[in-house]
């Protein structure tokens, strides 16, 4: 069993930076949980209290059913791949694979198979006698992964393993990650501050900001009904747009005049009454644009950003950042007004503290 639980976690560096905030995070038996977050988060901090690396301030590191908070790291069969891998230069891959089994005495014959075994999963046997000088960043990354592997752990702990790659690279070994925590049957913690790659990659999904745990979900449940506002802003290319709003008007009807006003906006809402300050969030794809004063406002174009298969069009609304995704190329120019629509049932309110409303 290598679930990971953790209980009230906190930790505070010395100098006084709280990095973590009372973390309670549960990973099941041989799941691949992604942990999402801006650098300087906590992410790493979190990994490395995991593995023991660093002490806990404050509550409980559970791995299995053993509470391992004070054991040292030799004690928790916790593999980690680092942000920056740092393997030995002056050993080839294969010296470097086998080097946590030499550590440990293990016979020559299981090391060779061992290390040929991963080298295979990871396409390395090629450059299996070059030293890492000689070989791509992707092969180094993949060569400190095989390392991990060799030892045949529980529970691996990958801090943005693939951060320093290629975008083509990085695509590719995301699949070839999937196919080995599928093979291996291990636990996985990935980190990264990639939303697209936490989209894709993980069984569920856990939110970092600034050393709270946000949420924690499948992709579409932090997509969909994200738990709060820095959910919604991080998750989403771009995240979604919240702009700092005011409800009014009560009236009795659902079309009695009620209003959500927010910069140059003024957005009729249906189901909802609320009165004061609040956040207004919608994504990119639920805002369009019309003709000057045929839409919920006028917004001014700041950036056009053509993608292809789709534009992204960036607007100032009364003073309040919002963004446009339109389908293939818009024709909108910079410095214009436009008029801007937006499909009013798939607004999110929050209230000013950045909590969901209703
Ligand atoms: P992330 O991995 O999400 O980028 P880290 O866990 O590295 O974030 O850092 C979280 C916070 O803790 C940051 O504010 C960082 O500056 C601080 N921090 C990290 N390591 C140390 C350290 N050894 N001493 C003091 N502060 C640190
Ligand atoms: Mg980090």
């Amino acid at each position: 069993m290598a679930s990971v639980t953790l209980r009230r976690l906190s930790k505070v560096y010395d100098g006084g930076v709280q990095a973590l905030h009372h973390l309670d995070l549960e990973v099941r038996d041989g799941e691949l949980l992604v942990l999402l977050g801006p650098s300087g988060s906590g992410k790493t901090t979190i990994l490395r209290c995991i593995a023991g690396l660093e002490e806990v301030t404050t509550g409980e590191v559970v791995i299995g059913e053993r509470v391992v908070t004070n054991e040292p790291p030799a004690a928790r069969d916790v593999a980690m791949v680092f942000q920056s891998p740092a393997l030995y230069p002056h050993l080839t891959v294969r010296d470097n694979i086998a080097f946590p089994l030499e550590l440990r005495g293990v016979a020559r014959t299981q090391i060779t198979r061992r290390v040929l075994e991963a080298a295979t999963r990871l396409h390395l046997e090629r450059v299996l006698e070059r030293r890492p000088g000689q070989i791509s960043e992707g092969e180094r990354q993949r060569a400190a992964l095989g390392r991990a592997m060799v030892r045949g752990p529980q529970l691996f702990l990958l801090d943005e393993p693939l951060s320093r790659l290629d975008a083509q690279l990085r695509i590719e070994l995301r699949g070839e990650l999937l196919a080995l925590h599928r093979a291996l049957g291990a636990t996985m913690i990935y980190v990264t501050h990639d939303q697209t790659e936490a989209m894709t990659m993980g069984q569920r999904i856990a939110v970092l900001h600034e050393g709270r745990l946000r949420q924690t979900g499948t992709p579409e449940e932090v997509y969909q009904r994200p738990a709060d506002v820095h959910v919604a802003r991080f998750i989403g290319t771009p995240g979604m747009n919240v702009l700092q709003g005011k409800g009014r008007g009560t009236g009795e009807k659902a079309d009695g005049g009620r209003v959500i006003e927010a910069g140059s906006l003024a957005i009729p809402i249906e189901l909802t009454t609320y009165e004061g300050e609040l956040q207004v969030g919608i994504r990119p794809e639920y805002v369009g644009l019309c003709a000057v004063d045929k839409g919920v406002g006028n917004a001014d174009v700041l950036v056009v950003e053509p993608l292809g298969s789709e534009t992204l069009i960036h607007l100032n609304a009364g003073g309040q950042p919002l963004v446009a995704r339109v389908p293939g190329f818009a024709d909108v120019r910079v410095g214009t007004q436009v008029g801007v629509k937006v499909d009013r049932r798939r607004l999110y309110l929050f209230d000013s503290a950045g909590a969901p409303l209703g």
